[in-house]
């Protein structure tokens, strides 16, 4: 029989079914299991050892905004936490059910609801699959220019909520500069819309105000987002580098010269090794791969050009053959086997911050690695692949290949190893993240990255959640 707490609980169930059908509520263990972690180390550190894991109470699956709006609505009332996930591919614990409650698992708002031709845009709800929608795309001479490691199990929702980049984002942006407007359910279940298009002089940005809240300020249910017509040509190149720092100023001059190439990766001798095994050449040296698109003639143009550049750096032209050859492979990097996996310990460190900075950031991070944690056998390896007008990204990855087997011991030297290498990314004018999120490994590290401004974040949040219901923990936000 149940007792009046199982009640309560069977009648808070029974609501959600009310809201989405009896079906899409599910309380199967094995869901629970399967959906309450992400790609963060820590959650598969839980999964491998069989250790007890955060359960959300259920698994919610709307297909509509009224439903999610119902879904909030109950949720507000009762204060139960809600927990977004697109594809569950973060790797920052932003999916993941810390403190339980509602996993709300978008995969079935997955519609395609226009494409504008004359427009260029496209309407969709946020948990299309990132290759599903890309495929579709493609078949129409489009793309969406954002071509995440992850596209195939990301989702469109998530690219937004964790500000994601893409290969070609040097050229085309991040998702947060395709993004024209939004549909959000905020926390009380009010459903509200930003404005038309993004570029106005009609107050503060509100738009970008859901970009990069990992869920924690509502539920993003519509995406309108800008498209791309597939480029007439690609062109691929590879050059060999004395050392990193000769292949960045090569990569600085092209920005700053504004070639517009899409793609600039920059391989350090470690990342070299790891992925441009395959391209036919000796895996060895700093390498940058790079890719102009567009119109042919114009494109050989601007090619010739960034090869100048980078022969004026002491750069050597490999050809184009190992550069089509990453082109092809770009996503294996991220899949087994190369993709590290646990009990390996790994981080992706990445930042981004000035060209001014971007030497000793480099310098700093790697002979931390290096240097302070060869007890641990510890290695290191960077490319610097999202580039901007006035600096770059760098992907930079620490591994221990046999860490401590003890759970506790090796969650500790994981955290500070983050930690270290997050005050130099501080230290050295960069941030915390550029394109995985903070979530709720790095949500602790939020205040001292902000400073006062924090605050003002805080702000936002109490305002539009005065019940922390949305993804408590993350962002730094804590639990109240
Ligand atoms: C192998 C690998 C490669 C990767 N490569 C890249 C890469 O190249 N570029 C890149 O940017 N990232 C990359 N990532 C990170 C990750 O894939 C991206 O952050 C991706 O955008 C997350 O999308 P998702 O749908 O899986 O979101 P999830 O992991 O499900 O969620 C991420 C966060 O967004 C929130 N969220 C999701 N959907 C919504 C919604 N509709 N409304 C509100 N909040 C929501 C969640 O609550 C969570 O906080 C990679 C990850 C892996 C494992």
């Amino acid at each position: 029989m149940l007792n009046a707490r199982g009640y309560a609980a069977e009648m808070i169930r029974f609501e959600l079914e009310d809201a989405v059908g009896a079906e899409f509520v599910i309380d199967r263990q094995a869901t629970l299991k399967e959906l309450a972690i992400d790609q963060y180390w820590l959650t598969h550190m839980w999964k491998a050892k069989d250790q007890e894991i955060p359960l959300p109470s259920y698994v919610v699956r709307p297909a509509t905004t009224e439903e999610v709006s119902k879904v909030m609505r109950i949720c507000h009332t009762h204060k139960i936490p809600v927990v977004p996930r697109g594809g569950g591919s973060g790797t920052q614990g932003g999916a993941a059910t810390m403190y339980g409650g509602v996993l709300l698992d978008l995969s079935r708002m997955d519609r395609i609801f226009e494409i504008d031709a004359d427009s260029l845009i496209l309407t969709a709800q946020p948990g299309i699959n990132g290759r599903v929608l890309e495929d579709t795309l493609n078949r129409q001479g489009l793309m969406l220019a954002h071509y995440p490691s992850s596209v195939d199990s990301a989702t469109l929702g998530g690219y937004l909520a964790a500000r994601g980049s893409g290969v070609m984002s040097t050229r085309y942006g991040k998702a947060e500069d395709m993004v024209i407007s939004l549909e959000v359910v905020l926390p009380d279940g009010t459903i509200v819309n930003t404005l038309p298009v993004p570029n106005h002089a009609c107050g503060p940005g509100l738009l970008q105000l859901f970009v990069g809240s990992e869920g924690t300020l509502g539920v993003i249910t519509k995406i309108s987002m800008r498209l791309d017509p597939l480029p007439e040509t690609r062109l691929l190149r590879m050059v060999r580098f004395p050392d990193m720092h000769a292949g960045i100023e090569a990569g600085r001059e092209i920005m700053l010269k504004r070639l517009n190439p899409a793609v600039i990766r920059l391989y350090d001798p470690g990342s070299t090794k790891h992925s441009l095994q395959g391209t036919g050449l000796a895996a060895e040296g700093v390498n940058m791969v790079f890719m102009v698109d567009g119109f042919e003639d114009v494109a050989r143009v601007l090619q010739q050009r960034i090869l100048d550049i980078c022969r004026s750096h002491g750069g050597t032209d490999l050809g184009e053959a190992p550069g089509l050859y990453w082109w092809n492979h770009r996503y294996d990097f991220y899949r087994p086997p190369l993709q590290p996996s646990y009990p390996m310990l790994y981080g992706t460190v990445e930042s981004v911050t000035t060209f001014k900075n971007i030497h000793s950031l480099y310098d700093e991070k790697k002979a931390l690695i290096e240097q302070k944690y060869k007890e641990w056998n510890a290695e290191y390896m960077a490319h610097m692949s999202h580039w901007y007008p006035w600096g770059v990204m760098i992907y930079d990855r620490f591994y221990i290949k046999e860490p401590p087997q003890d759970a506790q011991e090796v969650f500790r030297l994981h955290n500070r190893i983050w930690a270290e290498c997050s005050r130099i990314n501080l230290n050295n004018g960069a941030l915390l993240n550029e394109h995985h999120g903070i979530g709720f490994k790095l949500g602790w590290m939020m205040r001292e990255q902000y400073g006062d401004m924090y605050e003002v974040l805080l702000g936002v949040k109490k305002q539009l959640d005065p019940k922390n219901i949305m993804n408590p923990g993350k962002l730094g936000f804590g639990v109240w």
